[in-house]
């Protein structure tokens, strides 16, 4: 299985809480998208270099994210998907997703992505209420939101994702018990749910840093967190990752390939790519991409992994899962040093019953999840 990511990076607006690249002015568009369609060509040969040539075509997953996808004519991620497809000569996307903002959907638009064999869709719902909405800076309501998934049901998706993020300001657990409520009466297949992070350079960390963010204490945070998991699995969506609930067939193949370490490319601004021996990580501005990737030169930074950086990868992504590290993989991949390194510090965490081994498995339980980052970062190798 090989990836291959597509990023949009515009957006209408900017919402207040959001770090990622992307850029609310359109006018650079049509360049990117062209400079896109270049720098496939430029990298055609990449899943051969990474070793995964064969007689057949490469079992394949297509994710168009952002940004906002749905900003684009439907045209435009036609002509950007065809040509992954073609140029990478992949087999047709097992799955091929492409995020959605609620306040984009149309009926019409819907129709095309279908017609292009879009079979997943990501709606960035993240608060049913209108004043959480208000204060994260979206552009739609929380009407908008249900009108978006039932639009996309109506359309014939079968498989649909919606963004939710828990620990808001002015969040409560009873808030946010509507929210699961909601978005479970709406019957989707898979639910992603984040804890709000604060970033520095955005907005809401400028609030913070003036102590206008009434934010819920953290035991709220982790209230909230349990409230997730236990109306998640009492509406029968498996926790599979510590961010990503789903139906019994609808665990998202295009992340798990992510998780499982099999290669991947990303196209455009800031998109990274990763091929087991290095990560290469694009420019972040449109202006100079589409300059750097119409003159033949250089558009991204390239970092060849150590043997540590590859287990750091392996530990960080897999301890963020149900399925956890693999015993067996970690001897056969690593040396004694790096495998002596991981047991010694997980044993440690066995005892608290942060980490579980059971047979090959090792894995933190879903119980610790909200501290994850805290456990796995004494099993990175620094
Ligand atoms: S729509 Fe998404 S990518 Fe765009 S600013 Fe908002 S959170 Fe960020």
């Amino acid at each position: 299985m090989v990836g291959i990511y597509l990023h949009i990076p515009f957006c209408k607006s900017k919402c207040g809480y959001c770090d990622f690249y992307s850029t609310a002015s359109q006018a650079l568009v049509q360049p990117t998208v062209s400079a896109m369609l270049h720098e496939m060509e430029r990298r055609k040969n990449y899943f051969a270099q990474a070793g995964k040539n064969s007689a057949a075509p490469q079992k394949s997953t297509l994710y168009i994210g952002g940004g906002t996808p749905s900003q684009l004519p439907p045209d435009m991620l036609a002509a950007l998907s065809h040509k992954a497809v073609a140029t990478f000569g992949v087999a047709p996307p097992e799955e091929f997703t492409v995020e959605l903002n609620p306040d984009d959907v149309t009926p019409a638009y819907l129709q095309r992505l279908r017609d292009m064999g879009v079979n997943r869709i990501s709606i960035g719902v993240q608060s049913f209420f209108d004043d959480d909405l208000q204060r994260l800076r979206r552009r739609h309501s929380g009407q908008q939101a249900v009108r978006s998934v039932q639009l996309a049901q109506k359309a014939g998706f079968g498989n649909i994702s919606v963004d939710l993020i828990y620990g808001l300001p002015h969040m409560d657990s009873t808030r946010w018990r509507h929210n699961l409520q909601t978005v479970f009466s709406l019957d989707v297949q898979h639910l992603s749910a984040y804890a709000l992070t604060i970033e520095a350079r955005t907005p809401f960390g400028v609030l913070r840093r003036k102590n206008k963010l009434p934010l819920p204490h953290e035991d709220e945070v982790a209230a909230q967190h349990d409230l997730l998991c236990q109306m998640s699995a009492a509406n029968g969506l498996a926790h599979y990752e510590i961010s990503s609930f789903a139906r019994s067939g609808f665990f998202s193949k295009h992340n798990t390939a992510y998780w499982q370490q099999q290669p991947y490319i990303g196209i455009g601004p800031a998109a990274h790519s990763y091929n087991g021996r290095q990560r290469q990580s694009n420019v972040a501005g449109c202006a100079q991409y589409v300059k750097n990737v119409e003159e033949g030169k250089d558009f991204f930074e390239l970092e060849n992994l150590s043997r540590e950086d590859c287990y750091n990868e392996y530990v960080f992504t897999g301890l963020r899962t149900a399925w956890g590290v693999s015993k067996r993989y970690l001897q056969k991949t690593f040396d004694k040093r790096l495998i002596n390194y991981f047991f010694a510090n997980a044993n440690k965490h066995v005892e608290d019953k942060n980490i579980t081994i059971d047979g090959d498995r090792i894995s933190i339980p879903e119980n610790r999840w909200l501290v994850a980052d805290s456990i796995i970062v004494d099993l990175i190798w620094a």
